[in-house]
């Protein structure tokens, strides 16, 4: 049977554009330009060559964002996933983290999968916690943050280099993993793949489709709440200190000012 793997990528705005908050204090993403999170194009390149070891496998990518959102699902598509699934609704507007993965948990089991694979985190969010609160609801085993990863006879196996030794871990499919940018340079979409991509099926799924109250998710599920925010001050020249013999001690009382000694 063809091996289900189904690879969560997130769009997010382009860091190095000028990015705001809207009125109601959520990220304005009507205003900056999007891509695919640089952290999900390892995801997709591991998922990508995992199938390819595999006898037959399929491929989905899977994203939970706005209309734009699809730019994020083509470039993985482009790059050789199979097929797409986009689900967007006007009630995802300010969903957190935890909403973020009852919708992801919802559409990956209406997908099915035998292997989810996730990106170490969002290059926006970046709090590398939906991958857990996925598995987690899915009831299935989660191998976090690996460096390397494979999949033979029904089990994946991976590699999470800590500081000081790295582990080898395994799990029985079902299971999710993530990967860190340590697991191999990601594919250059080719002129074919872009080309194909074009064709590959994307689905778009709302709430509706996946039995989620508006309620559940949006600014009023969340269980967070941004109560303020400010443009962060603009950079003021610093010190300069003038080396006359006295400039070490000079340099470890700003040091020590400022708390860094
Ligand atoms: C329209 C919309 C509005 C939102 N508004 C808010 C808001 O106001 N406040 C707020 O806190 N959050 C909001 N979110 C959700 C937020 O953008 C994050 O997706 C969510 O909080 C997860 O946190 P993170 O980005 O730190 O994920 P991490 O935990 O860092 O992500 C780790 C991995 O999980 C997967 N993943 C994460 N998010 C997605 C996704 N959306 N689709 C597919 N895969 C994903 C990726 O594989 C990623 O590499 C909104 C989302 C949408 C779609």
């Amino acid at each position: 049977m063809s091996l289900r793997i189904v690879v969560t990528v997130k769009y997010v705005p382009d860091a190095t554009g000028d990015r705001h908050f809207a009125d109601d204090l959520t990220v304005d993403r009507d205003d900056v330009d999007g891509l695919l999170s640089e952290l999900d194009e390892y995801a997709v390149e591991q998922a990508l060559q995992i199938a390819e070891d595999a006898d037959d496998a399929e491929v989905t990518v899977l994203t939970v964002g706005p209309e734009d959102a699809k730019d994020a699902l083509r470039k993985a598509l482009s790059m050789g996933a199979d097929k797409a699934i986009h689900v967007e609704d006007d009630d995802l507007h300010g969903t957190d983290a935890i909403g973020t993965s009852l919708v992801l948990a919802k559409a990956i089991e209406k997908a099915g999968f035998d292997l989810v694979v996730s990106g170490m985190a969002s290059t926006d969010g970046t709090m590398g916690v939906v991958p857990a609160l996925v598995a987690e609801r899915l009831g299935v085993p989660q191998v976090t943050l690996l460096s390397e990863v494979s999949v033979e006879d029904g089990t994946v196996k991976g590699r999470r280099d800590g500081d000081a030794a790295s582990e080898q871990l395994e799990a029985q499919l079902p299971a999710l993993v993530s990967v860190t940018d340590q697991s191999g340079e990601a594919r250059y979409p080719s002129f074919k793949g872009i080309m194909a991509a074009k064709k590959k099926p994307v689905e778009s799924w709302d709430l509706s489709d996946l039995d989620i109250e508006a309620e559940e998710v949006g600014l009023e599920g969340a269980f967070t709440k941004v109560e303020t925010a400010a443009a962060r001050p603009a950079r003021t020249a610093g010190t300069i200190v003038k080396d006359e013999g006295e400039g070490g001690k000079q340099l470890a009382e700003f040091l020590a000012s400022q708390k860094f000694i």
